[in-house]
């Protein structure tokens, strides 16, 4: 956490300084490449008040109105966003958005295998590479790449699905740019029981993620370390190397993708049902 972060408001104005100089313009290029710094890092700032909203709008906008700057600024608007949905809905954190969802049949927390899953998630040992790696950047650093906290939290819900709520207060307890409306407004989105959610039926493939975001592979040698000898066309499925690294070495996968998303399919239809 120390190697990672400097807290405080002059580090705060540094960060933006930088971003704005050295890596907005590629920003709607490279945000959704985790291997790459190519977004500002100052969600801490931001969650701690260091710097507000407002800062960061004006100094952006002072760069002209570029596409990058859009995006830029439309990213910044989710969070305000996120911050309209907790003025008005006080328990975001706690209740499904959409009251659809209060049926949906979640996997029991009560057995042993639940527990594992879950816990296989908390200390990136799932057997998939970027999921993986993302839940080891969380742990090491207390922040996780946008792209990777989508994957991650697809991963949780819906290959294992597991309630938003337990991955929420995991990000809640780990983030260091923990905040009460972008954690829960990011979950629901993701789960689907959201406001503008993301349609039940995507359910992300970790493998194709991998291979489109982070294609050499190289945040998954960062954070996966026993993997850094795969090719890229392996590293993101390493059970289909030429010699897959022993169990012990690497975890093998907790559930096949394909047979996940079936049973997710499945469950969020009875939603639908009741919709
Ligand atoms: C499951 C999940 C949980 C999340 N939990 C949090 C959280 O606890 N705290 C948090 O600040 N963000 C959260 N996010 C949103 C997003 O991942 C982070 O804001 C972003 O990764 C922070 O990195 P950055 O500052 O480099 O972002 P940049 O790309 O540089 O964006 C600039 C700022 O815009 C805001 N922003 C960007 N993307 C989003 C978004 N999708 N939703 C809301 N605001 C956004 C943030 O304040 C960010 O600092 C979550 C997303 C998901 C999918």
């Amino acid at each position: 956490m120390r190697a990672a972060w400097s807290p405080g408001e002059a580090t705060a104005r540094t960060r933006l300084r930088h971003f704005l100089d050295d890596a907005l313009s590629r920003y709607r290029q490279e945000r959704d490449l985790p291997a790459i710094d190519a977004t500002s890092r100052l969600s801490p700032h931001l969650a701690f008040g260091e710097i507000s909203p407002r800062q960061i709008w004006s100094a952006a906008t002072g760069r002209g109105h570029s596409a990058a700057v859009e995006k830029f600024l439309a990213e910044l608007g989710w969070r305000e966003f996120s911050y309209n949905l907790l003025f008005h809905f006080g328990d975001l954190a706690q209740r499904n958005f959409r009251p659809e969802f209060d049926t949906f049949p979640w996997m029991s927390q009560d057995g042993e295998e639940a527990a594992s899953a879950v816990e296989a998630w908390r200390r990136g040992r799932t057997g998939f590479p970027i999921v993986d790696a993302g839940m080891r950047e969380l742990w090491s650093t207390g922040w996780m790449h946008n792209r990777v906290r989508m994957i991650a939290a697809s991963f949780l819900t819906k290959d294992l699905l597991v309630d938003w709520r337990i991955g929420e207060r995991w990000f809640w307890d780990t983030l260091v740019d923990a905040d009460p409306a972008s954690n829960a407004s990011g979950w629901q989105w993701v789960a689907g029981s959201g406001a503008d959610a993301a349609p039940y039926f995507r359910v992300f493939n970790p493998v194709l993620q991998g291979e489109k975001f982070d294609p050499a592979g190289d945040y998954v040698r960062r954070w996966v370390p026993e993997l850094a000898n795969l090719p890229a066309k392996t590293i993101h499925q390493p059970w289909a190397a030429a010699q897959p690294p022993p169990p012990d070495v690497y975890p093998a996968r907790v559930v096949d993708h394909a047979a996940a998303r079936a049973r997710a399919l499945g469950a969020f239809r009875t939603v639908k049902k009741v919709a």
